[in-house]
């Protein structure tokens, strides 16, 4: 892992040096509509290593699978459930994971020990083209040191990868801005949420049928010592900044005298924007919309970080849609550290 971290556009050319080093078994970070990934081919065991070497993660966190065509699904699965089927059919090509029985051409370092793997179909047309020109599907975490807040533009790469992999395609900014839905499938069939993305709960219950969409435990709230988890990546402390983060949930009243009883040295507030009117402490912006939010929360995480914060509060969203995601990531970012005003 010491690389002369080569920057490279999404012209055709660069697009086919990036296949060339993933099919050469190298590992390359990529531009996606969540967030930008760290792909490898996931049918290569040593390539796939090299991710979670350059990421530092831990081995039994899985990564998810990329697939450029959605025929290709069943080269890594053995079967899909009904409702595998309509969701597939209503968020694909999309932001949408699906854990589903894997075929034994998956190593298992790739789906981290599991006899599941996570299968995604990203829209993303930059990321489908190297997909499709790597000639297989790519294992892809996203593009950041293992704990720190996800990258939603190359510069965020280049800053946590550089001279650990070859090369980064800058794709610009991430419309989504928080990673994929993450869904497996109970013994009848039933759609699980283990992580909540830009597919929301909402989305899917109007495909499958309310009854048919559950939540698991872990995603609002921090799992006790020794519970089973369902999906190993809930157990990481994630997505965290330098910084200590504080959800304070409660009107802007509250959470201004809050801050106020609490502000100093490398204190700032994360509020939504039409809150910050006149607002006397340093501060910076996530959004008012559950979409801005979802697209600025990672962005705004390295910014602070960058401007000195140690201790940042946070504005709690709302947590209805994409809202959810914006706070299952807050939550993690802040070690489950929430205070009701
Ligand atoms: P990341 O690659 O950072 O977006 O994280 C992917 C997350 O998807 C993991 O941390 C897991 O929580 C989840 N995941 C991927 N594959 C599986 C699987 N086979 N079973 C359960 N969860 C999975
Ligand atoms: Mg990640």
């Amino acid at each position: 892992m010491n690389y002369d971290t080569q920057m490279l556009s999404i012209s055709s050319e660069d697009i086919d040096k990036a296949a060339m080093l993933l099919r050469e078994g190298k590992v390359v970070g990529i531009p996606t509509e969540t967030v930008y990934g760290l792909a490898a081919d996931a049918l290569n065991e040593s390539a796939v290593r090299d991710i979670f070497k350059a990421k530092g993660r831990p081995a039994d966190n899985p990564l998810i699978v990329h697939i450029g065509e959605l025929d290709d699904i069943y080269k890594y699965i053995t079967e899909m459930p009904e409702n595998a089927h309509r969701l597939a059919e209503a968020f694909w090509p999309g932001p949408l994971t699906m854990v589903l029985p894997k075929k034994d051409i998956v190593p298992y370092v790739t789906s981290g020990g599991l006899d599941t793997v996570g299968i995604r179909f990203p829209v993303h047309p930059t990321a489908r083209e190297i997909i499709r020109r790597s000639g297989s599907a790519l294992a892809a975490p996203s593009a950041n040191l293992s704990g720190s807040p996800s990258p939603t533009s190359a510069k965020h790469v280049l800053s946590d990868m550089n001279g650990r992999i070859p090369a980064i395609v800058n794709g610009g900014e991430c419309t989504v801005g928080v990673e994929s839905t993450v869904v497996s499938f109970d013994e009848r069939g039933r759609v699980v949420l283990l992580r909540p993305g830009f597919v929301s709960l909402e989305d899917m219950q109007s495909i499958v049928g309310a009854e048919n969409v559950i939540c698991a435990k872990g995603v609002t709230e921090e799992l006790p010592d020794g519970e089973r988890v369902m999906s190993p990546g809930m157990k990481y402390k994630h997505y965290s900044p330098k910084a200590n983060v504080t959800v304070l949930c409660g009107d802007m009243d509250k959470f201004t005298e809050y801050v106020s009883a609490h502000s100093g040295d490398g204190v700032y507030s994360m509020l939504f924007g039409a809150d910050s009117e006149g607002y006397p402490f340093p501060f910076a912006c996530y959004g008012d919309t559950a979409d801005e939010q979802a697209h600025r929360l990672f962005a705004v995480l390295r910014e602070l970080d960058e401007a000195g914060a140690r201790q940042i509060y946070a504005r709690c969203p709302d947590r209805r849609g994409v809202g959810l995601a914006v706070y299952n990531r807050l939550l993690r970012a802040a070690g489950f550290e929430v205070v009701n005003l």
